[in-house]
């Protein structure tokens, strides 16, 4: 079986070599993202393996499904970056539905932590052997207030860990987890109480028609002043631009962003020999209370090793088996697992 395999990082090849040779799977690595321009190299494959940067629209769909390509393997677990209602009939879609929840919801509180402790701060003053404590003032995290939003395998982890922190927790999910509101420490409210209680926002649900921009001005007037955000889910969970002026205004203290809108242009990529023409993100990123990394959240080797295992697990199931329970499709207007692998 060979599988042309999309925006290859280095990091990425160990694991898929060892899963690969072991299951007699060959990944061609392009180093190239997926798009419009870059489709025909898929041309010959049996299935293309993606992350979340490639672009799987319907001029991809089409070009893949003219050229047999029947399978598309994502190697992570949010799919917004494909047209999943034109794939729908015409190319299969599996994903890696969890891979390691605990890496993402422990890099959500790695950035709390270094945020309103100023460790990155710390860091950089200490190496110059500058040890003036001046500005460096954080609080407590003990007895705050967290809004997490989406309750899901990274949300739950993440909540986990705040209460270890003796933290309060205020959820917001559209499907809310049975057991999880205890009525005292972790409660489910509407977003608006979370909102206008919370002193520490995390997102940890999927980006949908319904949450995009679920962080925009509006929702920034509802906050507390001082409200930290958190966002390891999707760029475009938060309006930036929004962001952006509420740092201005001192409404927002903090911002830790492992994720950006437009950062397919940019992560993953060095672009320190450039002038990076995104005015919003280098004025992010030019914040002192402002913390950005490149969509690492994912990248730990468990989290690689798993996403390596379940994506050739995926792909054995679907070419030998001929089913797959990782599949995705598009239903009554919504994405779902498929469970069956029958679903055209
Ligand atoms: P999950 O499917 O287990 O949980 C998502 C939760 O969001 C579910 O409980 C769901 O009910 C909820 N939800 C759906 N629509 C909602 C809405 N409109 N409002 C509020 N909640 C809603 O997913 P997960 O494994 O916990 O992952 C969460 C997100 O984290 C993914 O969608 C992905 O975007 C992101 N992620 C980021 C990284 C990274 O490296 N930064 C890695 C993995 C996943």
């Amino acid at each position: 079986m060979r599988i042309a395999f999309f925006d290859a990082k280095p990091y990425d090849k160990p694991s898929f070599d060892k899963y690969g040779a072991e299951n007699n799977i060959k990944f061609k690595y392009f180093e190239t993202k997926l798009n419009e321009d870059t489709v025909e190299l898929a041309r010959g494959f049996d299935g293309v393996c993606v992350f979340v940067n490639d672009t799987v629209n319907k001029e991809v769909i089409d070009s893949l499904y003219k050229d047999g390509v029947k399978v598309l393997a994502l190697r992570c677990a949010g799919f917004n970056n494909v047209d999943m209602k034109y794939a729908h009939g015409k190319i299969h879609v599996v994903r890696v539905p969890a891979y390691s929840p605990y890496a993402v919801a422990e890099h959500a509180m790695a950035m709390l932590l270094t945020s309103i402790r100023r460790i990155h701060k710390a860091y950089i003053r200490t190496k110059d052997f500058n040890f003036s404590l001046s500005g460096m003032t954080g609080f407590d995290l003990h007895g705050k207030t967290v809004g997490v939003i989406g309750t899901g395998r990274i949300g739950r982890v993440f909540i986990d860990i705040c209460r270890g922190f003796g933290m309060k927790v205020l959820a917001y999910d559209k499907y809310p987890a049975e057991g999880l509101d205890n009525g005292d420490t972790v409660r489910y409210v509407e977003l608006d109480e979370l909102f206008q209680n919370s002193d520490i926002i995390s997102l940890h649900c999927p980006l949908t028609e319904d949450t995009d921009h679920i962080i925009d001005e509006k929702a920034l007037e509802k906050c507390k002043t001082g409200v930290v955000i958190i966002n390891t889910s999707r760029g475009a969970l938060v309006d930036a631009e929004a962001l952006l002026a509420g740092i201005k205004f001192r409404k927002v203290g903090a911002a830790c962003l492992d994720v950006y809108e437009e950062e397919s242009d940019f992560f993953f990529e060095d672009f320190s020999g450039h002038i990076v023409d995104d005015d919003i993100l280098a004025r992010l990123i030019s914040m002192p209370n402002v913390i950005v990394t490149s969509h690492q959240a994912f990248l730990t080797e468990e989290a690689l090793s798993n996403i390596a295992e379940t994506t050739v697990q995926n792909l054995l199931d679907f070419f030998e088996k001929g089913e797959c329970t990782n599949e995705l499709c598009y239903r009554n207007g919504e994405t779902k697992d498929c469970k069956t692998g029958k679903c055209f």
